[in-house]
């Protein structure tokens, strides 16, 4: 396909405004980006942390490392430049839920520093939280969700994060659970409970 020319594509302005639209929602959009190892506790905070926000009125969505992998993302791999495709185009969906005036809650392992930061540029770093699911590797073993880590130390998956491929860890996060620590209650009371303090939507 030959490359486009910039001045073939034009931003179309839509009316009804992100402003509008959170007003609609009666909260902010925000983009809320869980990071850690696999097994870490990510994906069960993200959907836990949904369904109370649900509850309270909140339009929200959460994308998943697998999901995405399942579709947008199917014909990436695990390789550092893959990865890093992989987050780009993420970054780019949640910017279109922050459009839309959603909260967007992500669980992907995003293992690298500049990435992550990448996103934060890209919507705006008053928009996008950022939380580290902080959890020990042997406890990220001795959990193996999927029984990936078992995969792994077999050596029949390359590149997994943690055994054969880095873990960047956050340098200033927004938060930090230490989900070996804590129940999931007091994680997701802690994401909540940030949410509001940042007044992304006040509980009625
Ligand atoms: P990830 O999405 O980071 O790969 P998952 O959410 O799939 O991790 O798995 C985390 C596992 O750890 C689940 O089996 C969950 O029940 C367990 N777990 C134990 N304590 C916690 C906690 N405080 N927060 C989140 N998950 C926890």
């Amino acid at each position: 396909m030959p490359a486009r020319k910039e001045n073939e594509v034009v931003w179309h302005h839509a009316t009804v405004t992100r402003e509008r639209r959170e007003a609609l929602n009666r909260h902010k959009g925000v983009v809320v980006w869980f990071t850690g190892l696999s097994g870490a506790g990510k994906s069960t905070i993200a959907h836990e942390t949904e369904e109370r926000l649900h509850r309270l009125g909140c339009r929200t969505y959460v994308l998943d490392g697998d999901n995405v992998r399942h579709g947008l993302c199917s014909d990436l791999g695990f390789s550092a430049q893959d990865r890093r495709e992989n987050i780009r185009r993420i970054g780019e969906m949640v910017k279109l839920f922050l459009d839309a005036g959603m909260i967007a809650l992500t669980a992907f392992i995003s293992p690298f520093r500049s990435d992550r930061e990448w996103v934060r540029s890209l919507v705006g770093k008053d928009h996008f939280i950022e939380i580290y699911c902080r959890c020990p590797l042997e406890v990220c073993k001795q959990r193996d969700v999927k029984g990936m880590y078992e995969r792994a130390s077999r050596g029949e998956i390359k590149e997994f994060t943690g055994i054969s491929a880095p873990y960047e860890e956050p340098v200033q996060p927004e938060l930090v659970l230490e989900t070996h620590l804590l129940s999931l209650e007091d994680c997701v009371a802690q994401v909540v409970s940030l949410l509001q303090r940042r007044e992304i939507f006040t509980e009625a």
